[in-house]
C-alpha cells in the first residue's frame, strides 16, 4: 500500500524548500523527504559556512595589517580556531534549524527523514514506506568528488564537508584542487595562519577564466605567501610517518609537497546514483547528470531536477533560480526557461572576483565585433581610501548593439557591484545606459560609468 501525494520533493537543497512551500500553499498535499541535514550543502557544508569563515579570516588578516591605518593592537595576534568554528557552526546552524523548522510547519505537508529512492515513476520509498505522487521534484545536489589519485586510501584527508569539524590550526595544509572552492579555503588557511599549498593539475588556477583574471587571483594569494604548484599532472599521496607527502609528477619523486593536512577540492559529483532513477526512467549523463530539457523536466513525464543535480548549474542561485522556473511553469502560467538567465557568480577571495555573462576569451572565440574597457582598482578612489587596491575591473560589450556582453570585477566589493552590470544586461540596455548615469561618490560602483567611456576595440 502506498501513500498518496500530490507531489514529492526529494531532497532540501536550495529550491526542495521553496517549492515544497509553493506547492503546499497551492492547497497540494505534499511530501518532503531529506537523508541529511535539511538545507544542503550550501547551509551546511558551503556557501554559508565558508563565507562565515572568510569573514573570520579578513578580521584576522585586517588586524594584521592594523599598523598601516595608525590602529595599534598592541601584541601578537591570535586566531582562536575554536572560537572560528564555533562561530561558523552558530551561523550555519541557525539556517539549518530555520529550514527544518519551515519544513516541519507547512500545512499540507508531511517531511520524511530518510534516503529516497524510486521504486517506479510514480513511487519513492523512504524508511520502508512507499510514498506516490503525480508530480515528484529532485532536488538531491552533490557531494565532493573522490579523484583516482594514487595513495589516496593511505592518507587522511578532508574534503568540504570533514573540514567544517576543524577546530584547530593544520601546520602546512594542502589542497589539491586550484578552483573556486579549493582557493576559499587556501587564503582563509592562510590567514588563520596555516602554511598552505595549493596543488592545481593545469596551468593556471580557476583556468574558466581569462587568463589576465587567473594571473591577478595568483599574484593575490602568492602576495599572502600561499605556495602554488602548477601543472602536476600526476598527483599522488602518501604517508611519511605523520606528514602526507602528496607527488606532483609521477615520473619525478623530488617534485613533491610535504604537509601537514590534506583537503581534495577537485570537484562534485551529483548524488543520483542511488536514488533508482533507471526505475523511474529518468535519463543521466556519463557523470550521473540528470538530464533535463529548457524547463527542467526530466525524461520522464511528471519528474522534474532541480539544483546541481541537473549540471544547468552548480551555486545556490542556479538551484533557487531553477525552483522558480518550475513554480512560474507550473503554478504561475509563466513559462520561464533555463536559457533566459546569464550565467553569473562570484569568487569569495579577498578581494572577491563577481562575474557576469561571457569571459573576453569566449567573445573573441565567438568572433562577435566587440569592445573591451579595464581599470585597475588603483585608479578607484575607494579602493584607494579602504587601502584595498589588489585587482582590476573589466568589462566587454558588442560593438553593434552596444550590449554589455560580459564583466569581471575582481576587487573589493566586486561581488556586490558585479549586479550593476549584470542587470543592466538583463535589461538588454546599451552601456550608455551606464556610462551616462550618476553614482555616488566614493564608491567602487562610481567607477563603472568612467570604465565604459575607455572602451576600445577588444584585438
Ligand atoms: C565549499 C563550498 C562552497 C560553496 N560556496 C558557494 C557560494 O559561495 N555561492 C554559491 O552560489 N554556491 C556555492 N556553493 C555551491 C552550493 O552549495 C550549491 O550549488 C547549492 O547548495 C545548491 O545545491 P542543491 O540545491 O542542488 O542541493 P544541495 O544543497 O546539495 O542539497 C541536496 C540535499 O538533498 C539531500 N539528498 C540527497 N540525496 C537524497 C535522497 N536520495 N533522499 C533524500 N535526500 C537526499 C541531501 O542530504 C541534501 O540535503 C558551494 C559549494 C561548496 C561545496
Amino acid at each position: 500500500m502506498s501513500i498518496r501525494f500530490d507531489a514529492i520533493v526529494i531532497g532540501t537543497g536550495q529550491a526542495g524548500p521553496s517549492l515544497a512551500a509553493r506547492l503546499s500553499q497551492a492547497g497540494m498535499k505534499v511530501a518532503v523527504i531529506e537523508r541529511g541535514k535539511f538545507g544542503g550543502t550550501c547551509v551546511n557544508t558551503g556557501c554559508i559556512p565558508t563565507k562565515t569563515l572568510v569573514a573570520s579570516a579578513y578580521a584576522a588578516h585586517l588586524a594584521r595589517r592594523a599598523a598601516e591605518y595608525g590602529v595599534e593592537i598592541g601584541g601578537p595576534l591570535q586566531v582562536d580556531m575554536k572560537r572560528v568554528k564555533a562561530r561558523k557552526d552558530e551561523v550555519s546552524g541557525r539556517s539549518n534549524a530555520g529550514v527544518e523548522k519551515w519544513m516541519d510547519g507547512l500545512t499540507n505537508a508531511t517531511v520524511y527523514r530518510g534516503h529516497g529512492r524510486f521504486e517506479s515513476a510514480r513511487t519513492v520509498r523512504v524508511n520502508g514506506e512507499l510514498l506516490e505522487a503525480d508530480k515528484i521534484f529532485i532536488n538531491v545536489g552533490g557531494r565532493a568528488l573522490m579523484p583516482p589519485m594514487p595513495g589516496l586510501d593511505q592518507v587522511p584527508y578532508f574534503t568540504n564537508s570533514g573540514i567544517m569539524d576543524v577546530d584547530f590550526l593544520p601546520e602546512h595544509l594542502i589542497i589539491v584542487g586550484g578552483s573556486y572552492i579549493g582557493l576559499e579555503f587556501a587564503q582563509m588557511y592562510r590567514r588563520f595562519g596555516s602554511k598552505v599549498t595549493i596543488v592545481e593539475k593545469g596551468a593556471h588556477l580557476i583556468a574558466r577564466e581569462d587568463e589576465d583574471v587567473s594571473k591577478a587571483i595568483e599574484e593575490i594569494l602568492r602576495g599572502e605567501n600561499i605556495q602554488i604548484r602548477l601543472n602536476a599532472e600526476c598527483i599522488s599521496a602518501r604517508k611519511e610517518g605523520d606528514r602526507i607527502v602528496v607527488g606532483l609528477d609521477c615520473a619525478d619523486p623530488i617534485r613533491r609537497v610535504e604537509g601537514s593536512h590534506l583537503l581534495l577540492a577537485v570537484g562534485r559529483v551529483p548524488n543520483t546514483g542511488d536514488l533508482g532513477l533507471d526505475k523511474a526512467g529518468v535519463e543521466t549523463d556519463s557523470a550521473g547528470y540528470i538530464k533535463v530539457d529548457d524547463q527542467l523536466r526530466t525524461s520522464a513525464a511528471g519528474i522534474w531536477a532541480l539544483g546541481d543535480c541537473n549540471r544547468k548549474g552548480a551555486f545556490t542561485h542556479t538551484s533557487y533560480n531553477d525552483y522558480e522556473i518550475v513554480a512560474a511553469n507550473l503554478l504561475d502560467n509563466d513559462p520561464r526557461r533555463v536559457s533566459d538567465r546569464i550565467a553569473t557568480y562570484g569568487l569569495f577571495i579577498d578581494p572577491p572576483l563577481g562575474r557576469a555573462g561571457m569571459t573576453a576569451a569566449e567573445v573573441k572565440a565567438s568572433g562577435r565585433k566587440a569592445l573591451i574597457a579595464t581599470r585597475p582598482m588603483t585608479r578607484v578612489a575607494r579602493a584607494v581610501e579602504k587601502g584595498e587596491t589588489q585587482g582590476f575591473m573589466k568589462v566587454v560589450v558588442e560593438a553593434e548593439t552596444k550590449q554589455i556582453l560580459g564583466a569581471a570585477i575582481l576587487g573589493v566589493t566586486g561581488d556586490e557591484v558585479i549586479h550593476l552590470l549584470l542587470d543592466a544586461m538583463y535589461a538588454k540596455a546599451p552601456y550608455t545606459t551606464i556610462s551616462r548615469a550618476m553614482h555616488i561618490h566614493p564608491t567602487v560602483s562610481e567607477l563603472i560609468p568612467t570604465l565604459l567611456q575607455s572602451l576600445e576595440p577588444l584585438a
